[in-house]
């Protein structure tokens, strides 16, 4: 199709790293149809309503906006959420988490969380693939109001694996201190404040930095939810929280450090680096 040949050589001529990939992706969300479909059923040339809309997505595509953001669309675990600007993309490596969590949870007996919370759920990446395996309440926090709206347009589209009570606030400030939480998990912002600007402008120009910045040494978060999790969680909870690489040291002593965690674990993501860190409570 020449439309699509056409983009796909834009977009290498503009540095898009996939370009072929993300013409198919985009022209086959104008057309509302599998990418597949592209060359098995469309021949004919596009109206002028699809060829505007397609170009206004080369257009922001080539700017950098993340695919993601364009068709508002990122599947994970399985599940197709919506998303745009106002959460991060939810990223392959986080599955990591989920992975860890059906991983212990069997370990232990197939353990049945009753309570979960997901802690700065951003899209409810977390909260919405844990619920495809785990029969739970769910609490979906994050401390930006505009954050939960997102998440819940995702809650709503698998209302069935519900419920699902969306909380805006800041960590654990919304729950009387209590052990309340069979299962808490996160993917606390965690980036170190001065690597901000040297992400890749796909992130630094177009995801929310709040879900990015973890403070000077990119623990703040991490920090706060390490040491109180475990008021909220009930012996024999379990927490699970994503990390970066090269915080392992630093967040493996947190955990060790409270006397509240026992099996404190790292596990690695598909490329091979560390990125969960889960442990029991005492
Ligand atoms: N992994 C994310 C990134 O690449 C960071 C996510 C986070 O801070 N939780 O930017």
């Amino acid at each position: 199709m020449k439309a699509l040949n056409w983009t796909a050589n834009y977009f290498k001529e503009n540095g898009i790293p996939t370009p072929r990939l993300d013409a198919e992706v985009l022209l086959s969300e104008v057309l509302g149809v599998e990418r597949i479909a592209l060359y098995t059923h469309f021949d004919q040339p596009l109206t002028e309503e699809e060829r505007a809309r397609y170009r206004t997505f080369i257009k922001r595509r080539v700017s950098g906006e993340p695919v993601s953001y364009i068709r508002n669309k990122k599947e994970f675990w399985s599940r197709n959420l919506y998303v745009d600007r106002r959460v991060l993309i939810p990223r392959p490596e986080t599955e990591t988490v989920v992975e860890v969590v059906k991983k212990r949870l069997k370990e232990e007996g197939d353990a049945t969380p009753r309570t979960l919370a997901d802690i700065g759920c951003g899209s409810g990446a977390l909260a919405l693939a844990i619920a495809t395996f785990v029969n739970a309440t769910s609490f979906l926090v994050d401390s930006d109001i505009e954050a939960l709206v997102v998440a819940s347009m995702n809650c709503r589209t698998y209302a069935q694996d519900g419920p699902f009570f969306l909380i805006c606030a800041d960590l654990f400030a919304a729950f009387r201190p209590a052990p309340i939480f069979d299962l808490i998990v996160s993917n606390p912002p965690y980036v170190r404040k001065e690597e901000i600007p040297k992400l890749p402008a796909g992130i630094r120009n177009f995801e929310p930095v709040k879900a990015l910045d973890g403070g000077e040494n990119g623990l703040e978060t991490l920090q706060r939810l390490i040491s109180q999790a475990p008021t909220y969680l009930r012996p024999g909870g379990l927490l699970a929280t994503e990390i970066a690489p090269d915080q392992v040291e630093s967040v493996m002593s947190l955990f060790q450090t409270t006397n509240d965690y026992h099996d404190t674990r790292l596990d690695r993501d598909l490329t091979g680096h560390p990125r969960v860190v889960s442990a029991w409570r005492n």
